[in-house]
């Protein structure tokens, strides 16, 4: 089996450890690729190419941004037209259903296209300042950070990479791109595009290997300006301290235990569906996830009634053959979610539906789980605190919109939330009362290029997307100019 390799200053080559790793279709168990499995020397070499090609070259960061936005636009295309390949390699690899994999991947493509948009239009700005001194002038520039590591987690692999890897290059800087170990193929192929469209060698390097073996230095390195991350909190601690030794700029994507607030005069069967799509889409490996469902009481029986209805309904099965639901990503993660199963069970939340790995027909040898509702949770329950990161969901219920609230906001975590009512009023009162980053009004998870993402409170600190998302890439330089340049008598008095 062929080996996909690092991408280093230009050129595929594998770790310096000789080692590789299986990939696994978590659909059925086998193996359809091998990576090379790197190590610190490899993230070292890595980030001395982008070192190198930010601080010695230059050609990047210097190129004008219209041509660094063409750059990006022939990557937004190459993207489009292999995207059926691309979809399938994500499905394959990740386990989700197709169709699911086919937006992931034209989301991407548009990834790369906004910021090419973005990176043309003014930035900065233009200061009136006082004439203590003198008459002065002041503007700001927008400038790249630096050499940026950018570390991801599996659950989107393509689009968690284009979140990331388009802003940080749009913005000029190099980068260093760790994808997870355990969905690295679409990543290979993206870097592949990368070097057909001729990015400079040494702008985008990539480096397939574990968290603790190749990712660790990435964080710690002196040489790196700036690490990204989206992935679990745990880890996004241990990245935070590693980055402390030269002060490198951090931005955190972490977990959550998000609310999804549902108030009696909500229309029930949309809220029933976008609940759903807020829990089980992705098989419920989404950071966003509606994975607590706070509900009215006097309509709790009749929507939970209805939602198990439904999730019983949903069809689970290879992610080729395009099911509602497809395998959980790796066998880990699988006794994982069981694992949160079970003890939901032993502290008596009441299961309503699913609670089982899902072993039928095709499903035998994959990781399956039947979408799985708990009701009679209470705040004491780790399902109501911890996130399982797999399609299972809490049902509490709450007499009064100050208790939905406060139960809401009940929560170490501060990703996301939503809220479903008909009563416009309230629904603008409640979600400026919830602490997250990420909100939604009568829909669940919708998410879009154009507006920022991320979390409040341990859901992590900065943004992806939109405007905010290229700030983060960017430093901000203050130009002072004196417009009457010579002595100014400070020193005469
Ligand atoms: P993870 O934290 O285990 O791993 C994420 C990435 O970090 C992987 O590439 C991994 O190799 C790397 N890593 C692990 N240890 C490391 C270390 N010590 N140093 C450097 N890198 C290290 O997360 P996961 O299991 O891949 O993904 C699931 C988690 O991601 C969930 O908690 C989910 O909520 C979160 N997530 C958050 C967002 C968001 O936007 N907030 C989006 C997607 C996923």
């Amino acid at each position: 089996m062929e080996v996909r390799n690092n991408y280093i200053n230009g050129q595929w080559q594998a770790s310096v450890s000789g080692a590789t790793r299986e990939v696994i279709n978590p659909s059925n168990g086998e193996v359809i690729a091998l990576v090379t499995d790197s190590v610190a020397e490899d993230s070292k070499q890595a980030i001395a190419a982008a070192k190198a090609a930010f601080y010695q070259s230059g050609a990047w960061r210097r190129m004008a941004g219209p041509k660094r936005a063409d750059l990006l636009l022939r990557i937004a295309d190459a993207i489009a037209a292999r995207a059926d390949e691309l979809a399938v390699m994500d499905t394959l690899d990740n386990g989700k259903p197709l169709r699911e994999a086919r937006c992931d991947v034209d989301d991407a493509a548009a990834c790369f296209r906004y910021y090419a948009g973005l990176i043309t239009k003014p930035q900065g700005g233009v200061y009136e300042v006082s004439d203590g001194f003198g008459p002065m002038h002041a503007y700001s520039m927008h400038e790249p950070v630096g050499v940026c590591a950018l570390i991801t987690p599996w659950n989107y692999p393509l689009l968690m990479a284009a979140w990331k890897l388009a802003p940080a290059l749009a913005a000029g800087n190099a980068v260093v791109f760790k994808p997870s170990e355990v969905t690295p193929l679409s990543a290979v192929a993206l870097f592949e595009i990368f070097h057909q469209v001729g990015l400079p060698a040494g702008t985008a390097n990539l480096v397939l290997g574990s968290g603790p073996a190749a990712g660790q230095e990435l964080a710690a390195s002196h040489d790196v300006d700036m690490i990204t991350f989206t992935g679990s909190t745990r880890t996004g601690q241990t990245i935070a301290a590693a980055a402390v030794g030269n002060l490198k700029k951090v931005g955190l994507e972490l977990g959550g235990k998000s609310p999804n607030v549902i108030f009696a005069d909500a229309d029930l069967e949309g809220a029933v569906e976008w609940a759903m799509i807020g829990v089980f889409f992705n098989q419920g490996e989404v950071c966003s996830a509606g994975s607590r469902i706070l509900i009215e009481e006097s309509i709790k029986d009749r929507f939970v009634a209805r939602l198990a209805e439904r999730a019983r309904a949903m069809s689970i099965g290879p992610g080729m053959k395009d099911p509602d639901m497809g395998a959980i990503v790796s066998a880990a993660q699988l006794e994982k979610v069981l694992g949160h199963i079970e003890r939901a069970k032993q502290q008596g939340a009441t299961l309503v539906c699913g609670g089982v790995r899902h072993t039928a027909g095709e499903c035998a040898k994959g990781y399956f789980v039947q979408p799985t509702i708990f009701d009679n949770c209470t705040r004491d329950m780790d399902i109501v605190r911890e996130e399982v990161f797999g399609p299972v969901v809490a049902i509490q219920t709450f007499t009064s919109e100050a208790e939905a609230i406060a139960m809401a906001n009940d929560t170490p975590y501060g990703l996301a939330g939503g809220v479903f009512t008909t009563d416009g009023a309230r629904a603008l009162r409640v979600v400026k009362e919830i602490r997250a980053g990420v909100t939604w009004i009568n829909c669940y998870n919708p998410t879009f290029n154009e507006a920022p993402w991320g979390g409040y409170k341990m859901s992590g600190y900065g943004r992806d997307l939109g405007v905010n998302g290229l700030l983060e890439y960017q430093q901000v330089k203050q130009v002072n100019i004196n417009l009457q340049p010579g002595p100014v008598g400070w020193y005469q008095r």
